[in-house]
């Protein structure tokens, strides 16, 4: 094991946040977070914004695109406000990203005093009125409810600066796109407005032509593998949410059981954080990042080379020196910001010929970034079920089965000789056997594995490039068909707000078409909008069918879905879209 330095060549180092043009009370509260240098999203953003450039980009979830329009929009705030109106917009798909994205400005912006304002529907209105009342900075909304605000004249938007539109495709597919025209025609002409996409199908394009005036593009990279790189790595996925990420790791590692491994994480906290769980749970875990020094990181590296540290957490900024010759894993304990990054850091493992293991621990709503870096890569990434408790102990005993074939193999056994023998007079030599494949069985067992509970599995509604992660229906239900083959998703415009259910929509379209209850798949039902799963054969009937009925008393949008019918994939929020399959239906 070796650590080599690469060769420095300041020129081409990536440009640190300071490079940016960001003020320092920003900069001190990004060092704070541990953020140790910007994600390419942020490299290209900040400065345009910053310059006050409308922007078109292409960043999903995990790309760090909230930081890339917060930044800059913290950094324009004016300084004397005369009055309490905002200066900034933003517009989000959903409540939780309202959440999120205005507890992004609060860590970012708290040494500048920042009023930030939630605002969703769902929430009680009273206590947005008071809040709007007393003045805010920032509006971080679904457009639902801002248009509701501004209807009542709560919410004014004459002093705006910057409107965002965050997720705009997915605002769109949840039916908000009137909203947003409205929206933005109380809007002053005369400002930035900022447009973040996952995908960019001709909507979205259109939506920009509208709205952006000479916007600076950011787009990923599509389908363009990145060359020369190819090393020979197992990659697999597994999908887990936030709180059960340690768990997840430790299962993962428990299974996989490598020589030395690194895990990669994004920020030092996260770093120092995950060190200390995974000590905690018996793992000999060190931490490796930006802020510690030389001396530090040489005595890190000098007792993973003494072989008494066998997991290294690290970021990417400091793991960018090493080169660790045993390492067989490589974990991304969040999905990394770019490919780019994750070709890097796979590329630590299979080298020399030896096959190496590349294991990204995503949540559900960064399911997008994983299909991103496999377009990218050229490569496959499994997304394989985390394994089971069950799956756990078979995979013990198989290596506690392992370390006896070696031991009958190798070692050198005459001394236990008498031990058997003594034994045997009393007992059955199967009985000694299995006394004492358990007491060594037993002694590699970590102290927590009565312990060990179950992690929930998490689905990702399947995309049209791959069904990560899903059990189709059909195999479930004997003689169904499996879910994709000759199948079509209709989408219709409404949803359980609308209080429908999956057998309003089979009957109207049974009711409606003539087609059977037995040809529709899989319903799932968001909160604005509904997918029925139809063979392709009647989907245009079905869809006339809707079109021509009501359901729950109202006309629905209908049409064929994007996702099944060309035009871009659509992230799957699995917190917020509910699946349904037949199991209600069944007599
Ligand atoms: P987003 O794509 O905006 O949802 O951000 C994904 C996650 O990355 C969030 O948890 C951020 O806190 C984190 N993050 C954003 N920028 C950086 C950065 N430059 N370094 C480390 N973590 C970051």
């Amino acid at each position: 094991m070796s650590s080599t330095p690469e060769p420095s060549a300041p020129s081409t180092d990536p440009p640190a946040f300071a490079d940016l043009g960001l003020r320092p009370e920003l900069l001190a509260a990004l060092s704070a977070l541990g953020y140790e240098e910007p994600t390419p999203i942020q490299r290209e953003a900040i400065p345009p914004l910053l310059g006050g450039r409308d922007l078109l980009g292409q960043a999903a979830t995990g790309t760090g695109k909230t930081a890339a329009f917060a930044l800059p929009l913290l950094q324009r705030m004016p300084d004397d406000r005369p009055g309490g109106d905002p200066v900034a917009l933003v517009l989000v798909p959903t409540r939780e990203l309202a959440v999120q994205v205005s507890e992004a400005f609060h860590r970012y912006g708290k040494d500048l005093g920042t009023r930030v304002l939630p605002i969703y529907g769902g929430q009680p209105i009273g206590r947005q009125l008071r809040a709007l009342d007393a003045g805010v900075d920032v509006v971080v909304a679904t457009p639902g409810r801002a248009l509701d605000h501004i209807a009542r004249g709560t919410l004014r938007l004459g002093d705006l600066g910057t409107v965002v539109l965050d997720e705009a495709d997915e605002m769109l597919d949840m039916g908000f796109a009137e909203d947003i025209e409205a929206i933005l025609e109380h809007a002053p002409e005369q400002r930035q407005t900022v447009l973040f996409s996952a995908t960019m199908p001709s909507r979205i394009d259109g939506m920009a032509r509208a709205h952006l005036t000479d916007p600076v593009r950011i787009l990923i990279a599509r389908e363009q593998p990145v060359a020369g790189e190819a090393p020979r790595v197992r990659q697999s996925a597994y999908l887990v949410s936030r709180a059960h990420k340690p768990a997840a790791l430790g299962r993962v590692l428990d299974v996989e059981s490598p020589t030395a491994a690194i895990v990669f994480c994004r920020s030092r906290e996260e770093v120092d954080r995950l060190t200390e769980t995974m000590n905690g749970r018996g793992y000999r875990a060190e931490a490796l990042h930006g802020g510690m020094s030389q001396e530090q990181r040489d005595r890190v590296m000098g007792r993973l080379r003494a072989g008494t540290a066998d997991l290294l957490v690290a970021t990417d900024v400091a793991a960018r020196g090493l080169d660790v010759e045993q390492l067989s894993h490589v974990v991304n304990y969040d999905v990394p910001s770019a490919p780019e990054s994750y070709v890097h850091r796979i590329g630590r493992v299979g080298r020399a010929g030896r096959e190496g293991v590349a294991i990204t621990l995503a949540e559900p709503r960064e399911h997008r970034m994983l299909k991103t870096i496999e377009r990218v890569t050229g490569q496959r990434i499994t997304v394989d079920k985390i394994p089971t408790v069950a799956d756990l102990r078979t995979r013990r005993l198989e290596l506690t089965q392992a370390a006896l074939r070696e031991s009958l193999l190798e070692d050198d056994l005459e001394p236990f000789r008498a031990i058997v023998e003594s034994l045997s007079d009393e007992f059955d030599l199967m009985e000694v056997a299995l006394a004492a494949v358990r007491l060594a069985h037993e002694a590699t067992l970590p102290g927590t594995a009565d312990e060990e509970e179950e992690i929930p599995q998490v689905a990702v509604r399947p995309t049209r490039e791959g069904r990560p992660g899903y059990e189709g229906r059909g195999d479930r239900r004997g003689g169904g068909r499996p879910r994709g083959a000759g199948t079509t998703q209709v989408f219709v415009g409404l949803g359980r707000r609308a209080g429908v259910r999956p057998q309003d929509l089979v009957g109207a379209i049974t009711g409606e078409t003539g087609v059977s209850g037995r040809d529709i798949g899989s319903i799932e039902i968001a909160d604005r909008f509904s997918l029925v799963e139809v063979p392709v054969g009647v989907a245009d009937a079905v869809i006339a069918g809707l079109r021509a009925s009501t359901i729950k008393g109202r006309k629905a949008t209908v049409r064929r879905d994007r996702d099944t019918d060309g035009g871009g994939e659509r992230r799957y929020d699995g917190d917020r879209r509910e699946r349904r399959d037949r199991s209600w239906q069944r007599p």
